[in-house]
């Protein structure tokens, strides 16, 4: 048996707990203090509002503690505004968060015309089924340093991707009702 953790701070929580549900041999934590990241063996940051996020993270103080936390090598998974907590550049504005991963994202990426989309994508390394992606003013990743893996482009942008312990989808698995990323997430935690 393996806990997952939900950053419960703000955003689409409960949609990521209701996935995890479905997995057999996993325990699912809200986690919002210090003392909830220590019963965790991995860490889901949702869906929301980076900003508002951020500003969250800072009030409680836990940015700092988090981000250890993933540098000493707690396995993470950003979703969307996750995705852009975890990035070291933000090409659109000066401040960044966990700061953690060698990845430079574009915050709200599809402007104004594709500003929430769904496509379908074939990935046989995380589903023999085809994948559906669900985007919601998301971000993309501009730059990805070598030792980044890249998992998924759609138009040529990176949307998906994995360094060691830390992975990024721009868009919300948990808001469909595939179980291909959880479950892949899974499996980074328990070949760790
Ligand atoms: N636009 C949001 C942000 O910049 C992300 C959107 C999402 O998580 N669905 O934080």
């Amino acid at each position: 048996m393996i806990t997952i953790g939900v950053l419960a701070l703000q955003g689409a929580i409960a949609e990521h707990i209701n996935c995890l549900k479905q997995l057999s041999n996993v325990e699912v934590k809200e986690v919002k203090t210090l003392e909830d990241l220590n019963s965790i063996d991995g860490l889901i940051l949702p869906g929301g509002e980076s900003t508002a996020m951020g500003k969250i993270l800072n009030y409680f103080n836990l940015l700092q503690p988090i981000a250890q936390k993933i540098n000493e090598g707690l396995p993470v998974w950003g979703t969307c505004a996750g995705m852009i907590l975890l990035a070291k550049e933000i090409s659109n504005q000066p401040e960044t968060y966990f700061a953690t991963m060698d990845i430079k994202v574009k915050r709200n990426a599809y402007g104004s015309q594709l500003d929430s989309f769904q496509t379908n994508i074939d990935l046989p390394q995380i589903s023999p089924n085809p994948i559906p992606l669900v985007f919601i003013r998301a971000p993309y990743i501009e730059v990805a340093k070598e030792n980044v893996e890249i998992l998924a482009s759609v138009d040529n942008n990176i949307v998906a991707a994995k360094q060691n312990n830390m992975l990024v989808t721009s868009f919300h698995p948990e808001l469909t009702k595939d179980l291909s990323w959880h479950k892949y997430f899974y499996n980074m935690i328990v070949n760790k």
